[in-house]
């Protein structure tokens, strides 16, 4: 799709469209509310005489599509007449992951948009410098760690609770969720439906049944769905129904019921009373290993499998994808990459693993470095980030801290007015647990902003490791991980024989380019002073970086 051309590229910018967006309660409740920030900009807007032609806010804790608002944004701006500028507080509002950066440089390439980020005071345009070019990209890459951190520590918590045998998520039919003394998520029996539960079970293991059978015999004790039927145009709308036959057949493998949970394929003991004996469950499964001739399926276990170059590889002669395979040669394991050309009439040889790393190794990881005047740049960003940060949350704490204490001295007061007599217990009891109430969410918040700038602090550091020791983080990396990292750096990947092609990603591909520093910057001859010195700066960076480990 080509650009309209309603404009011409070399006018000057004298229009904008405002854009501002949360993510989360939290950041409304600390002061980057979309009111702040649509504030911030309209004042900028008016400074540079700027005709504002549309305002966007989107509020992603709580409006649906947010991406589409996002892509209508980016729609209005182009169809609009002559050049605009999109204005944010923060690079992150606009860019926080690479899947928009063929949309946003096709535009800003072409000069109908121009980005304006208050926050970082950086301004693209057409004519951006590469080195802007770069910043603006770092900076994505840090909001792209810290939705990915995010993850990671939501991942991290899921994990905590299974450790301790908690489940997460709706309870299976014949348990219900419900909260505990401390208002914690717990999972109790359903005390209707699981007996009926435990009889299929019983039945089931006799070998007597067929699904169909079973499926009957749950609907002729009346075992019916927790949920109520939503389909407005089911006559049995809002009702409950008969669970379904499929259900029955999940039920009955479902070792929840006997007292483990499996997740992801691994089976966990959980803290709930079972409904039924580890020996009738087994016992039920062998008969459906009897019933069934093909018990799993082997491919799916297959594919669970993670591999380093899983699903980025094509054959570059066929376009089939290139699949990986674990093979054991003389008691060596390693790992082959083959073309899945389905009837085998495919010229592509099988490659080893390692023989990809190694190619990747010499002329990308190896050669990835940031020169020093822009981690510097960096650093100093993300050192007034984390000041500022860290005065917000001191701020919020002593806040948070001071309604704590006037809690507690309400609580005092009721107590002593409870002991002489002036209130009634009842009157106490209820005001005495909403204070108690009350509490637990202050403190809460309060240990929330503790982690804050640890937060920051981590994320930079594992972007600066990752950045200057890449070739060592990958090797030693989970083929998990691998296959992340890689997927981070480089895409369209071809393999041609034993070689790969490939292209990096933005903003690795500028790194790559350091060898010759003067290369990262529009103007060679200015300032070449400043910047002959880059290459070996780089080298002693990346030492520090590697010693700091
Ligand atoms: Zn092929």
């Amino acid at each position: 799709m080509a650009t309209k051309r309603n404009f011409d590229p070399n006018e000057k910018c004298t229009q904008a469209i405002i854009f501002c967006r949360v993510s989360s309660k939290r950041q409304k409740d600390e002061g980057v509310s979309l009111e702040v920030q649509e504030k911030t900009i309209k004042q900028y807007c008016q400074n540079k005489d700027f005709n504002i032609l549309a305002t966007y806010s989107i509020d992603e804790s709580s409006t649906r599509g947010a991406r589409k608002e996002f892509h209508k944004m980016l729609d209005f701006a182009e169809e609009c007449y002559g050049k605009v500028a999109i204005v944010v507080n923060y690079v992150d509002r606009l860019q926080r992951t690479y899947t928009d950066t063929p949309e946003l440089e096709r535009l800003r390439s072409t000069g109908k948009i121009e980005f304006h980020a208050l926050n970082e005071n950086l301004i693209m345009t057409k004519d951006s410098p590469a080195i802007q070019l770069t910043i603006w990209y770092m900076h994505v890459l840090m909001a792209n760690f810290q939705v990915n951190h995010q993850t990671e520590k939501v991942k991290a918590s899921q994990k905590e609770n299974w450790g301790a045998g908690k489940w997460q998520g709706l309870a299976p039919i014949g348990y219900f969720n419900d909260k505990d003394e401390d208002r914690k998520a717990t999972v109790e029996i359903d005390k209707d439906r699981a007996p009926i539960i435990k009889i299929l079970f019983e039945e089931y293991a006799t070998g007597y049944h067929s699904l169909q059978s079973i499926w009957y015999k749950a609907r002729e004790l009346g075992l019916k769905s927790k949920e109520k039927n939503h389909f407005e145009n089911s006559p049995k709308f809002g009702k409950r129904t008969f669970i379904s036959r499929n259900q029955i057949g999940a039920i009955l493998k479902n070792p929840f019921y006997y007292g483990v949970m499996k997740i992801k394929g691994k089976l966990i003991p959980h803290v709930y009373e079972p409904i039924i004996s580890k020996e009738l469950f087994d016992k039920v499964q062998e008969v459906f290993k009897s019933k069934s001739r093909k018990v799993f399926s082997h491919e799916q276990e297959y594919k669970a499998i993670p591999f380093a170059f899983r699903g980025l590889i094509k054959c570059d002669t066929c376009g089939c994808t290139i699949t990986p395979e674990r093979h054991n040669k003389n008691d060596k394991k390693y790992i082959i990459y083959k073309c899945s050309h389905l009837k085998g009439h495919c010229n592509q040889c099988n490659v080893n693993e390692n023989v990809l790393f190694e190619q990747l190794d010499k002329e990308l990881f190896s050669k990835i470095n940031i020169p020093t005047k822009i981690l510097d740049i960096l650093k100093n960003n993300v050192q007034k980030n984390m000041e500022e940060s860290a005065t917000a949350n001191a701020n919020i704490k002593s806040n948070l801290q001071s309604e704590l204490q006037i809690l507690t001295n309400k609580e005092d007061n009721l107590t002593d007015l409870y002991i002489s007599g002036k209130i009634k217990e009842e009157i106490y009891n209820r005001q005495i647990n909403a204070i108690a109430d009350e509490k637990i969410r202050l403190e809460e918040s309060i240990s929330r902003y503790k982690e804050i700038t640890k937060d920051i602090k981590d994320t930079v550091e594992s972007l600066l490791d990752i950045i200057g020791n890449l070739s060592n983080i990958i090797r030693n990396a989970s083929p998990n991980k691998q296959n992340k990292l890689l997927r981070l750096l480089i895409t369209d990947c071809k393999l041609n024989g034993k070689e790969l092609k490939y292209t990096v990603k933005a903003p690795f591909d500028r790194f790559i380019q350091c060898n010759n520093p003067t290369q990262w910057f529009n103007n060679p001859t200015q300032d070449i002073d400043l910047y002959t010195n880059i290459a070996d700066e780089v080298k002693l960076v990346k030492e520090q970086i590697l010693l700091a480990n």
